[in-house]
């Protein structure tokens, strides 16, 4: 969705503010592509400093759908936005381009929402995100999911009573 901003870039400098929906529809990252499931409308507002520097206020939330980090089933992940970017639109292309993240929101007179919004996303994205803190995770032998139900691999190396015994065992051989 795009905000038309000439009315906060001419003489009169008047603020902008709208409310509108978000229209992307999931977050693309090279890890992988993850639904919006959820997203509430984004409310902005855009005030002129001086000269062309713009203040942009944005709030908003949004909940995405990110796979466990030890069990793979999802999990629902909100953000919630409320954020002030300072810009200046009278840098060369190639200065805005740096100021701005390589993320370029705002095109001629027009504010990109989706792009604004998706620069936040991924820099707030979580390095990982589990189900419960205790999630049991998978079986790494037979891909159980050991929340849901047990099976009968062994595995010795993750199973504390398993290690005494194979301690036990360790040190008698020695003897
Ligand atoms: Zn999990
Ligand atoms: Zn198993």
């Amino acid at each position: 969705m795009l905000i038309n901003l000439s009315d906060v870039l001419s003489d009169q400098h008047k603020t902008v503010e709208e409310t509108v929906p978000l229209t992307m529809k999931e977050v693309r990252m090279k890890s992988g592509t993850y639904p919006i499931v959820e997203s509430e409308p984004v409310h902005v507002r855009v005030e002129h400093v001086r000269g062309k520097e713009l203040l942009i206020y944005a709030d908003t939330r949004l909940v995405t759908v990110i796979p466990c980090d030890r069990c793979l089933e999802d999990v629902r992940y909100e953000f919630v936005f409320d954020f002030t970017k300072h810009v200046d639109i009278g840098l060369s292309d190639a200065e805005l381009t740096e100021e701005l993240d390589e993320s370029n929101f705002i095109d001629g007179y027009h504010l990109d929402v989706d792009k604004l919004l998706s620069n936040e996303i991924l820099s707030g994205w979580p390095e990982k995100v589990l189900c419960r803190d205790e999630c049991k995770g998978l079986c790494p032998v037979c891909g159980q999911n050991l929340n849901t139900g047990s099976c009968d691999c062994e595995d010795p190396g993750l199973d504390p009573r398993m290690s005494v015994v194979r301690d036990l065992f360790k040190n008698f051989k020695e003897v």
